[in-house]
């Protein structure tokens, strides 16, 4: 008889042929400037704890403690017993922080666009997104039942275009949506933000805008994009985000209106369905909030060694692509020498993994790195000179 499972074990051998499989490195340890990856110390280069916040002594504290008052798990669902003190008080400090009348936390930010925006637009609706945006809105996008466009990657004419004939479709959409992430993360350049939002605004669209790479980096001591452009809520309708970066731990989370959060946690349903946070990541989430805005030291060193890195290597001779944030790729072009560079890079002692095709568009393939704020002068001085001599020897610079 057939093996109505034979595909899994073919499908894999197709990716293993064409290189395309993942192989994963692991950590033996924290997530830290010098790591243990695969049994080997490293300089951590590619991680996307931006602010060195994973291994902070005040988040593992409050991680440790939350455990001895809370317990490991919080037994529930949000919406029926598991909506702790601490989800309460982490939604108004986050709201706090971004400065928004209220914020709402989600399981991850996969989930937060997965769950959101499919309620946000539906049957006679369009949404209209950047060809660039990240997957879990694509697949957010693909759970409604919304018409959808896109426009050219951070070009507003062309939104503009789109906007315009949206205007004319017969019957009326219901509703428009634009969704654009705020830092692209494959390039590491921002979202026209404030374009985006008067061009929306002209056309009556709401705006989401998912700024998992901005908060932490930009805007005042971290706030994210939309304080970075100084935003009304009014304009940006969903700010979302995620606790998995810069604020080290994991979850989503999304700020805006009461109204916004109030709609988004009764139709959610990856928020309605799904257990909440354990106690410990809550509690670190609360933490890493209470760093970010006792501490923002941290952002400013993130943006000095960014400054410094992308000086450097661009004297090198490296082509840096169009980023103005920490995420910096070096660009290569072939999938095959991406990954020559990243192995090379790897045995000089640095860990920046390649990305390639199609995670990018053919011949685009790179080494994305992101800066780190917990790494010293000379941490980043040693990976500038493993670029520069790796990239000597496979004829780059
Ligand atoms: N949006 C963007 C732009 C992201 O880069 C990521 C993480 N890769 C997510 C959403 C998902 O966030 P999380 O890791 O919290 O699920």
């Amino acid at each position: 008889m057939r093996d109505p499972a034979k595909f899994l074990s073919d499908e894999y051998a197709q990716l293993v042929a064409a290189q395309a499989d993942w192989k994963l490195h692991v950590l033996a340890g924290p997530s830290q400037p010098w790591c243990t990856v695969d049994g080997r110390k490293v300089l951590m280069f590619c991680s996307n704890n931006y602010l060195g916040l994973s291994n902070h002594p005040k988040l593992k504290a409050a991680a440790e403690s939350a455990v001895r008052t809370h317990g490991v798990g919080s037994g529930s669902v949000r919406s029926i017993a598991g909506t702790m003190d601490l989800h309460l008080e982490l939604e108004r400090r986050l709201a706090a922080f971004k400065q928004a009348e209220a914020s709402l936390v989600y399981q991850s930010g996969f989930a937060t666009n997965a769950g959101l925006i499919p309620q946000l637009v539906g049957d006679g609706d369009l949404v209209v997104s950047d060809e660039l945006n990240h997957g879990s809105i694509i697949d957010g996008v693909r759970l409604s039942r919304a018409e959808r466009a896109v426009y050219k990657h951070a070009d507003v004419a062309d939104l503009a275009r789109v906007l315009e004939t949206a205007e004319g479709h017969a019957p009326a959409y219901r509703r428009i949506l634009v969704i654009t992430d705020g830092v692209f993360s494959m390039d590491g350049d921002v979202a026209p933000l404030d374009r985006i939002a008067e061009v929306a605004h002209r056309h009556g669209a709401m705006v989401y805008v998912d700024d998992a790479h901005g908060e932490g980096v930009l805007g005042p001591g971290g706030r994210g994009i939309v304080a970075h452009f100084g935003l009304g809520r009014d304009r940006v309708h969903v700010e979302m985000g995620t606790f998995s970066k810069a604020f080290g731990v994991v979850g989503g989370h999304i700020s805006g209106s009461r109204a916004l959060v109030d709609f988004a946690f009764n139709k959610s349903r990856t928020w309605l369905l799904s257990g909440s946070h354990p106690p410990p990541v809550a509690a670190a989430c609360l933490a890493a909030v209470d760093v970010l805005e006792g501490e923002p030291e941290h952002v400013e060193r993130l943006w000095t060694l960014t400054r410094r890195f992308k000086k450097e290597m661009g004297a090198l001779g490296f082509d840096l692509g169009v980023s103005t944030t920490p995420i910096t790729p070096v660009m290569v072009g072939e999938n095959a020498r991406a990954r020559r560079l990243s192995d090379r890079l790897l045995e000089l002692g640095v860990f920046a993994l390649p990305i390639v095709y199609p995670m990018v568009a053919p011949g685009k393939a790179r080494i994305r790195t992101i800066m780190n704020a917990a790494l010293t002068d000379d941490d980043v001085g040693f990976a500038i000179d493993a670029f520069a001599k790796a990239g000597r020897e496979l004829g780059l610079v």
